[in-house]
């Protein structure tokens, strides 16, 4: 006997590299180019090392007061935890408990395969479309639960409302969990269907959208039941999920709106005027809602381009998966950046490096 018969073997998330170089340009993890808003260095500019004593508010009440006036929903409609990962990993310890496969689509946030097989949840992956969509049709098997990215990830591409709700009709009885990690930069969010659906997951970030990946903050909303469930499990796992600086930090960036419109639209701007000049190159671009590009060129593997921006300091992410093994996913940084990658990859296909 061994205790090795007893660990919970799991084959883990593997996340994009965090360099500890600094003059990469890195568009490898879907992170902002652009700092929080103002509000939020003056928010943890103001934090005393002595407030760190006591534990945190374990309702995050600030922040959840704040989003709920964002978002038009009441207080006990919201779930807040340490990014959204967090609040994935317990949806799935609170709603995915049958003997039914969850559903997810193929290409797809490859954490939620981790999840499943961590919590020893059933799934079963439907294949996206010849191009790329999720057909709703193929949601309509019997299953324990179902999530999905939207927009999708790595793909970009976004699934109208009307798409959402038909598998929410074929699927009233389990939890559906849309995944809005990039709604912001050009989805329709899935959060007037709330209203309608008791059955509905929206959960949301402050990674991508407001440049707040290293705070680590992620929400969901739904139903107050659905809210309360989640809430029971989180407290008999870790009742103080969200540390200070996080609550003060997430509250402050809620509240420039401004600031937040800005941003986000630079961004698309830059992913549009990114995307006409890689179409140029010959490029083949799916059609992105999110903060990234994903795409494939017919005369270069995406394996040695990736490898080739590499040695020039420059990362974007590369997944050696079925169907997608000859695409790359370019995080959209900032103008300059984009300038500098696109002149790096017209070198590196011109052969001239
Ligand atoms: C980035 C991302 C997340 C997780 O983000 P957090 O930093 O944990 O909030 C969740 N889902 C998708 C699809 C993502 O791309």
């Amino acid at each position: 006997m061994s205790w090795k018969e007893h660990v919970r073997a799991v084959e883990p998330y593997v996340p994009g590299e965090q360099p500890a170089e600094k003059n990469i340009i890195k568009l490898n993890t879907n992170e902002n180019p652009y700092p929080p808003a103002p509000g939020v260095r003056k928010a943890l500019a103001e934090l005393q090392a002595e407030d760190m004593r006591l534990y945190p508010d374990p309702t995050a009440g600030l922040l959840v007061e704040k989003l709920a006036e964002e978002y038009r929903v009441k207080k006990e409609q919201i779930f807040v935890g340490v990014g959204s990962d967090d609040v994935l990993a317990m949806a799935f310890l609170t709603f995915f408990n049958g003997e039914d496969p969850i559903l997810f689509p193929d290409v797809s946030y490859s954490f939620y395969e981790v999840w499943a097989d961590c919590f020893r949840v059933p799934y079963k992956e439907i294949p996206l479309t010849e191009d790329w969509q999720i057909d709703p049709d193929d949601y309509t098997v019997k299953n324990g639960g179902i999530l999905f990215p939207n927009p999708n990830a790595p793909t970009g591409i976004a699934m109208p409302l009307d798409g959402i709700r038909k598998i929410l009709d074929a699927n009233r009885d389990v939890v559906v969990i849309v995944d809005e990690a990039y709604v912001d930069f050009g989805a329709e969010s899935a959060l007037p269907l709330l209203e309608e659906y008791d059955n509905l997951l929206v959960v949301q970030t402050f990674s991508k959208s407001r440049s707040m990946a290293g705070m680590r903050i992620g929400f969901a909303m739904g139903n107050e039941e659905l809210i309360r469930c989640l809430s029971d499990v989180r407290y008999s796992f870790n009742s103080y999920t969200m540390n200070r600086p996080s609550i003060l930090a997430g509250a402050a960036a809620l509240e420039d709106r401004a600031y937040f419109r800005h941003t986000v639209q630079t961004i698309i701007n830059t992913r549009d005027s990114v995307k006409e000049e890689l179409e140029e190159m010959g490029f083949f671009c799916l059609d992105s809602r999110a903060n990234f590009l994903f795409v494939t060129h017919p005369d270069m593997a995406a394996s040695e381009l990736f490898r080739k921006l590499r040695e020039r300091g420059m990362y974007v992410r590369y997944f050696a998966r079925p169907r997608i093994d000859n695409y790359l996913r370019i995080t959209i940084g900032t103008t300059k950046q984009m300038q500098v990658f696109l002149d790096t990859v017209r070198l590196i296909l011109q052969g001239k490096r």
